[in-house]
């Protein structure tokens, strides 16, 4: 018996759940078109809505950032690891989404984790939507605040919640998804926004799938919804719609200065690279000048959802380029995502933890690059897979 044993019992209890990942290897560069382990699929399965990853200026203002900067921050920012290009890239957000400051981070999974414990602890309370991303939840439990979860973007549900729990506690934090990156349905914020001032929660929003998505040439839900300055806190990413990798939180400028003394991802790891940082940069500088890619991905997105609920889908409750197919059966799921690769479509199955049990679906992610041929042909290839494991009529 040796003591990592567990594992292989683990394992094999996800396999036979149909649980267990596949893992992938991509062999070009992200596009409409990508090839996966030597075949050539049509891509549904990225966060690359825009085309930013292998974007032509992306890719120049990267190489160029290499020459003129090298490769590595060389230290945490507070030590010497903050360079000129990760100032500009804070402003230029900052301008973009119509907030005083932002901070920049390695990911939006750290983002969370910076700023969470930062702003409640052990005598505060948290408000946390059911179907929050891991990186909210794996915040909230850094911080040892009291976590309430209220039942998904349920607002009257989440009143009474308020009602009670938030006079016991010393701080509150309201804390939401803006897309809900699973099922593509948008936090009801405008209510959030009235019950945190209601109850004196700091509310924050996690704008993940949200930006370069959402709002007036992609400025994210705050922007949707015409809240400017009434969410305390909103989380970003870097690696979705804007192409490359890197997170950041953006408020006001009092939020950004306490966050650069107290984070903790912050203060004890390095930052994003040059070369990162400068193709974010670019991309900013795009979304700034044009709306054009913003409006292409949501005329796709509505082109294939419309053609997927004729065919007798279910696409679940989406509001947003996310389209779940929803099947149910994790290995039913499985199994669709298997024979669409049979027919060169690249677009994972999703099953628990991701998303609840008996909840397992198709995650189809539309994008500005994909052509009105890929879509039909997606199209085409989801009726002859539907039919065939009696999914659709
Ligand atoms: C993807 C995602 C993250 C993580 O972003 P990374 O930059 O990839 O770490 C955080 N929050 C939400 C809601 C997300 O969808």
């Amino acid at each position: 018996m040796g003591v990592l044993d567990f594992i292989d019992t683990e394992l094999q209890e996800l396999q036979a759940q149909g649980l267990y990942i596949y893992i992938r290897t991509v062999e070009s560069p992200q596009g409409a078109w990508i090839t996966v382990e030597g075949r050539r699929v049509l891509n549904l399965c990225s966060n690359n809505y825009l085309g930013f990853a292998n974007h032509p200026a992306l890719r120049r203002a990267a190489q160029e950032a290499i020459e003129r900067f090298g490769v590595g921050p060389a230290a945490v920012r507070t030590i010497a690891g903050t360079m000129s290009l990760h100032r500009e890239l804070e402003r230029k957000l900052a301008e973009f989404k119509h907030v005083e400051a932002t901070l920049s981070l390695q990911s939006g999974f750290m983002a969370n984790l910076a700023t969470v414990p930062a702003l409640v602890g052990p005598e505060d309370v948290i408000f946390s939507d059911e179907l929050n991303h891991a990186s909210i939840i794996d915040g909230c439990r850094l911080s040892r605040a009291q976590i309430v979860r209220y039942p998904h973007c349920d607002v009257q549900a989440l009143e009474d919640l308020l009602r009670r729990e938030a006079p016991k506690y010393r701080r509150r934090l309201l804390v939401t998804d803006g897309v809900f990156s699973m099922d593509g349905d948008i936090a009801p914020l405008p209510e959030l926004a009235r019950l945190a001032r209601q109850y004196e929660c700091i509310l924050m929003v996690d704008d993940a799938h949200g930006e370069g998505v959402l709002g007036h040439g992609g400025r994210g839900i705050v922007d949707h919804f015409g809240l400017h300055g009434q969410v305390d806190v909103e989380i970003g990413t870097l690696s979705k719609a804007f192409g490359v990798v890197g997170g950041y939180v953006a408020g006001s400028a009092r939020l950004v200065e306490y966050l650069r003394q107290k984070a903790r991802p912050f203060l004890f790891s390095s930052a994003v690279t040059p070369p990162d940082v400068a193709a974010c940069i670019a991309a900013v500088d795009i979304l700034t000048e044009s709306t054009e890619l913003v409006e292409r991905l949501w005329a796709n997105a509505r082109y294939f959802q419309e053609g997927m609920r004729q065919l007798g889908f279910d696409t679940g409750r989406s509001q947003t380029p996310i389209t779940p197919v929803m099947l149910g059966d994790a290995r039913l799921a499985t199994e669709f995502s298997k024979r669409l690769l049979e027919h060169n479509i690249f677009a994972q199955a999703i099953g628990y933890p991701t998303v609840p049990r008996g909840q397992a679906r198709i995650r189809v992610m539309i994008s500005a690059v994909h052509a009105k041929e890929d879509l039909d042909f997606a199209l085409e290839v989801f009726r002859r897979v539907g039919r065939e494991l009696g999914v659709v009529r």
